[in-house]
């Protein structure tokens, strides 16, 4: 049974349209002055900045380095160019077979929703992913569907983006009632940081197409860091979970922001009491512009070994990295310390 709501799918959206898109405004909204601030200019015309307010409302007034305002913060810094680091380090353009599909897994289908996310987290590898060559056209699904009919082996589709949160209900629905219909499919997985950032997101209408599919669902929310998790995604996860969908989390270790056995032990703690099962742990994709947020993996494993002696294994996300070419992502063991 659905709980009745009020939110519809204009309050988010209403939401959106009031996120933050200057560093100006943050301030403002912080209390911060602008010399506790980089230069961020040159930054910000590369790449946005965009934070919704209920985001922003989880951040430390006064504080210029909180972990949330890291992750959103421009930066000139990015624009140093650093060896090593590229615009594609995951090489997906050569694993896009069709428009919008990445097929590096046999059993699993990744489809580029949308190239639009509620929120432009610095760090993000796909910043200069080539989006609007593979912003898919309602009539585009029907080369999704195709692909998918002629690969009888692919199991799974996840719905990617950007963030696929960002569609419309009446969009997704239709979506997902063509993938529900594919004998061949088990799971419908969606990788969103949507309701993290607009807890409201999860509305009647969402949870609504997603009762109703007969595909196992899976949503992989993305936060980093425990401040991001408050009372109101509990209770979003809460509902999510009444109409059957399992709840997981990724986060990306990030220098200044998570890179600690406080912050990792904190995550794990409060997305489990949010309803939320840690799943994986990224180590950094060396995407241009980020290698200020890269540790290195030596650097990981200890410290997820330290956070390891304190948490049940159960809360430990998989310290993960993707390697191009790779058939599945690389498992890395944490470093366990001889006592
Ligand atoms: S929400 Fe995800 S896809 Fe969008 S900018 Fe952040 S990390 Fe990238």
């Amino acid at each position: 049974m659905i709980p009745i709501q009020n939110d519809t799918e204009s309050h988010w959206s209403m939401e959106l349209t009031q996120a933050i898109r200057s560093p100006s405004e943050l301030l403002t909204l912080l209390q911060l002055a602008p010399h506790q601030l980089p230069e961020s200019n040159n930054a910000e015309e590369a790449f946005k900045m965009l934070v919704p307010r209920p985001f922003v409302a989880r951040m430390e007034q006064g504080n210029p380095n909180d972990p949330l305002l890291r992750q959103v913060l421009a930066d000139n810094i990015e624009m140093t160019p650093v060896s090593g680091y590229s615009k594609d380090p995951l090489d997906e353009g050569n694993h896009t077979p069709r428009k919008a599909i990445v097929h590096k897994y046999k059993h699993r289908v990744l489809v580029i929703t949308t190239g639009t996310c509620a929120v432009n987290c610095r760090y993000c590898f796909r910043r200069h992913f080539p989006y609007s060559n593979n912003q898919l056209a309602q009539r585009e699904w029907d080369h999704v569907i195709e692909y998918l009919e002629q690969h009888p082996e692919v199991n799974e589709v996840i719905l990617s983006g950007g963030d696929p949160l960002m569609l419309k209900d009446s969009q997704l629905s239709k979506h997902v009632a063509r993938l529900n219909a594919l004998p061949q499919l088990k799971r419908l997985r969606i990788h969103s940081r949507l309701p993290v950032v607009i807890p409201s997101r999860v509305n009647h209408e969402l949870l609504a197409w997603m009762a109703s599919s007969p595909l196992d669902i899976v949503l992989v929310l993305h936060s980093n860091h425990g401040n991001e998790i408050n009372q109101e995604i509990a209770a979003k996860v809460s509902q999510l979970k009444q109409v059957g969908v399992t709840v997981l989390n990724q986060g990306v270790l990030l220098k200044g922001v998570n890179d600690s056995v406080k912050a990792q032990v904190d995550l794990s703690e409060r997305l489990f009491a949010a309803g939320i099962l840690p799943y994986y742990m990224f180590t950094f994709d060396p995407i241009e512009g980020g290698a200020h947020f890269d540790i290195s993996v030596t650097e990981a494993q200890k410290l997820m070994g330290q956070v390891a002696e304190i948490l049940p294994g159960y809360l430990m996300p998989r310290l993960a990295k993707e390697i191009p070419g790779q058939p599945a992502k690389t498992v890395l063991a944490p470093s366990l310390s001889d006592h």
